[in-house]
């Protein structure tokens, strides 16, 4: 069997783990493993479900020091944040502990007047989800939580930069959970589409392109499936904002875990002294501090990889070749791991690629509009739609210009990254496909109604 080797970004000799690339015909083995195990898991009691899962978050809080250096270790993760997400993996699974008790379903009133009509919920079977490395902990954990809490086995396929993280969580939940209903299976793209090809309900979480594939395979399956994709998301900043606090956390957004997440604010759009805010978001941008993901002040650490470095380094250099001015970073870090510095960018062409696709990395661009629906439109202009902020002190504004942000999240002086796990998440055009993922929305994808008639 072939292997896949996870590497620390800050330090690339530091090997975390060595894996198997586990081919097809595993892959269907582990999901049919999971779904005799996941029948019996569907017959416990729903009260028997949640206990397990509040064990699982006793577990993981138990063990949230160590399993948040494994973060910082495999995907680099700056500390901070890396405990914040661990955190917010416990909290998940205490969420979807107390959601396995929720009514299940309603009553109608019968046609006869006599018969109980009425909707139960069924799990699918083996729920198989496929993660990215950005959130190692809490994607797998908002995708299996409520998975495993409404009666399914769960195949987890991790990103092939981080099996060492959900290695972990499946080893520290395997005191809780009977055997066999949660299966960690480790490889890559096609590990990921076998899986696909055998689970009864799939829930990705990825780049546009695989998820482009993951729902045409499952549609063709005729299983449900959900997908969560990329941004290229805007911050918009009207005259009238606060500017100090919006260039912070714009800042924060656009750089903090350098860039790496679908969340992170790409295009900086700005009604007014462009220029001015621009040298306002430098300073912020430079104040950041950047380097360690070990150290607690680290906001900006490594990418993920050399490739993800050499991205971010050919965008600021592609822009700048076509007249733009890189106001900050655009080079690599003198030293060892995957660092680039936190770029910021204006004068960038119209179409340029920084204005219109996910370069997931710390790198946005400034650019002017001239009044705040120009700015609306500019925001919607992209392919994407998962998030936009729109910074103003001017209610009128919030109240109509939010609703037209043509996105999934929209957020009022608030930056585009940070979610509310109990609120549904997702976006509109090509960043999401399928229902919502998190909050109460979690529990229809998850299952099925059958709508039962009892007569007398
Ligand atoms: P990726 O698409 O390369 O990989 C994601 C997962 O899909 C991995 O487990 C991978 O092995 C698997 N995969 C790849 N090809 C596949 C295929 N054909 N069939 C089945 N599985 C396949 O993404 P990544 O680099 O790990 O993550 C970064 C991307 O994820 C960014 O685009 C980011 O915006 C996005 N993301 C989105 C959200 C969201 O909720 N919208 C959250 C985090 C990350």
């Amino acid at each position: 069997m072939d292997h896949i080797e996870s590497r620390s970004p800050q330090s690339p000799d530091d090997l975390v783990v060595q894996v198997p690339d586990s081919p097809a015909a595993e892959v269907s083995a582990a999901v049919e493993r999971t779904r005799a195990a996941g029948a019996g898991w569907a017959r416990r009691p729903a009260t028997e479900r949640a206990a397990a899962l509040g064990a699982c978050a006793d577990a993981l809080a138990a063990a949230a020091g160590e399993v948040a250096a494994l973060v910082v270790r495999e995907v680099g993760k700056p500390v901070g944040e890396a405990a914040g997400e661990v955190a917010r993996g416990v909290a998940i699974l205490r969420y979807f502990a107390q959601a396995a008790l929720l009514p299940e379903g309603d009553v109608y009133p019968p046609a006869d007047g006599a018969s109980l009509l009425h909707t139960r919920r069924r799990p699918h079977g083996v729920a198989g989800l496929i993660t990215p490395w950005n959130f190692p902990v809490a994607i797998p954990l908002w995708k299996a939580a409520p998975a495993l809490a409404f009666g399914n086995g769960v195949v987890l396929k991790p990103a092939e930069q981080s099996p060492a993280v959900a290695l972990r969580l499946a080893e520290l939940f395997a005191g809780a959970l009977p055997d066999g209903v949660l299966t960690v299976v480790t490889g890559g793209g096609a590990a990921g589409a076998a899986l696909v090809e055998r689970a009864d309900a799939v829930s990705f979480t990825g780049s546009v392109a695989a998820g482009a594939r993951v729902r045409r395979a499952a549609a063709e399956r005729g299983v449900p499936v959900q997908c969560e994709m990329g941004g290229q998301n805007a911050s918009i900043v009207l005259p009238d904002a606060d500017l100090a606090a919006a260039a912070q956390a714009i800042a924060a957004a656009a750089m903090g875990y350098a860039g790496q997440k679908c969340t992170a604010t790409s295009r900086v759009i700005v009604v007014g002294d462009a220029d001015g805010f621009a040298e306002r978001l430098v300073a912020a941008v430079e104040a950041l501090g950047v380097g360690d993901p070990t150290e607690p002040g680290t906001a900006v650490g490594p990418v993920i990889e050399a490739g993800a470095r050499d991205a971010v380094v050919n965008a600021a250099d592609r822009a700048a070749s076509r007249g733009a001015k890189v106001l900050t970073g655009g080079r690599p870090l003198d030293r060892a791991g995957w660092f680039v510095g936190p770029t910021v960018v204006s004068g960038v062409p119209e179409g340029d690629e920084l204005l219109t696709e996910e370069v997931f990395g710390p790198i946005c661009a400034v650019v002017p509009a001239a009044s705040p629906e120009a700015a609306v439109e500019a925001a919607n202009s992209v392919r994407y739609g998962l998030v936009a902020a729109l910074f103003t002190r001017d209610l009128g504004h919030a109240l109509t210009l939010a609703p037209r942000l043509d996105v999934g999240m929209a957020k009022v002086n608030a930056p585009t990254a940070g979610v509310d796990f109990h609120a549904p998440f997702g976006g509109a055009k090509q960043s999401s496909y399928g229902p919502r993922e998190q909050g109460p929305a979690a529990r229809d994808f998850y299952t099925r109604t059958t709508t039962v008639t009892l007569t007398p």
